[in-house]
């Protein structure tokens, strides 16, 4: 059993939408399909992976620097143990042959579609649903709980424009959400306080509301605008400052009771680790969104979260950002904490298929085999202009 090809393409995404920091009107995606030389139904069997979202695609370093190590790679070394599934460890250090460590940014998102591809292979290749593959290979036996999914959006609108936060919220409501999280930091913090107001009124409770700053907040505002929120018992209060700023993090950590969230931006094992060391994380409380398609993939993935453990945290306090269907998989086999969802925005991946609908603020992953990214028709239809 071999690979024979790798083949990508640069999707781009739907939805001219801003937070407080970017604008994702030219963010694209790398979809990935890694080919065996295993043919069911007349065509060979692939598995599909993509880079998650909120970025860009990574054609260049795909292409021209990991396409090539894996093919040359001697076809056994790419294999595990029962030589009838690919060995995704293997692969993993084989695309980063002859890469430095450090500099975790464009390249570990790179890696992370490659090797995402290769567990939805796997499952392909058992003919099993991807979150099956990922318990079993992590020692997990898969829980019968439903995954917690919250409604992540909350964009800014122009006054007198129609539609407005409310509405939006309202409208994840009527889907089966009752969770959400708005941006803040985009606007003055009166504007922004009034902005939480409105999506309490749909939330209802402070507890069913997060806010998610991008990373806009010095210290003193990220300070400041804590206080100002302490009262409304918020889910989280997400990405404050700069995610390398582990002071800012640690400083906030001691004076905001509430829970913090990070990690988004963090795309390996040792910037997971700098955060545990110097960030003031705190057990039980705060929340990690490290995002497999971002950092290396599910090998790496698993590596962070065994450190989360043997430092104390709890998985359930995992909730990777996303919002699409490879992190609900990942989320259902390795019993994380919950998942972000993307409905209606970044099209084609965001959001769940059909066959995946909310049910009173949860989800479960349909038993399509692999990721079931086939289940959604947009990236169906990329899938098939890519495997022609
Ligand atoms: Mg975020």
């Amino acid at each position: 059993m071999k690979i024979a090809d790798i083949v990508t393409r640069s999707v781009k995404l739907e939805g001219a939408i801003s937070n407080a920091v970017v604008s994702f009107d030219d963010h694209d995606v790398s979809l990935v399909a890694v080919v065996s030389d295993v043919v069911r139904n007349g065509r060979p069997v692939a598995g599909i992976g993509f880079n998650s979202i909120g970025r860009y695609a990574q054609h260049g370093i795909l292409s021209t620097r990991i396409r090539p190590r894996i093919l040359n790679a001697a076809p056994d070394s790419l294999l595990d143990e029962s030589r009838t599934r690919f060995d995704p460890a293997r692969i993993y250090a084989a695309a980063m042959k002859n890469e430095k460590p450090g500099g975790h940014g464009d390249r570990a998102s790179a890696v992370g579609a490659l090797e995402l591809a290769i567990w939805d292979l796997n499952a392909k290749l058992d003919d099993r649903p991807a979150y099956a593959a990922v318990a079993e290979a992590f020692g997990r036996t898969v829980a019968a709980a439903r995954v917690p999914v919250y409604a992540a959006g909350g964009y800014y609108y122009a006054s007198g424009g129609g539609r407005t936060l409310r509405d939006e919220l309202q409208g994840y409501r009527d889907q089966g959400f009752d969770a959400f999280k708005i941006k803040v930091g985009g606007a003055d913090a009166a504007e922004d306080l009034a902005r939480i107001e409105e999506a309490l009124a749909v939330a209802g409770a402070g507890s069913r509301l997060a806010v998610d700053a991008n990373g806009r907040f010095g210290l003193h505002d990220a300070l400041t605008f804590g206080q100002s929120i302490a009262g409304y018992g918020l889910r989280w209060y997400e990405e404050v400052g700069d995610p390398l700023d582990f002071a800012l993090n640690q400083a906030l950590t001691h004076n905001y009771d509430g829970a913090i969230a990070t990690g988004e931006n963090l795309f390996s094992l040792q910037d997971v680790r700098n955060l545990l060391n110097f960030g003031g994380m705190r057990p039980g409380r705060d929340i990690f969104q490290m995002d497999a398609g971002l950092s290396y993939g599910l090998t790496e993935y698993g590596r962070i979260i065994d450190l989360l453990e043997r430092r104390g945290y709890s998985r359930e306090q995992v909730f990777p950002h996303g919002g699409h269907l490879i992190n609900l998989h990942i989320v259902a086999g390795l019993g994380l904490g919950g998942c972000e969802a993307y409905p209606g925005v970044f099209k084609p991946f965001g959001g769940f298929p059909p066959s995946c609908p909310v049910v009173d603020g949860t989800v479960w992953p349909s038993d399509a085999p692999g990721f079931g990214l086939e289940e959604m028709p947009g990236i169906a239809a990329a899938i098939s202009d890519l495997l022609g």
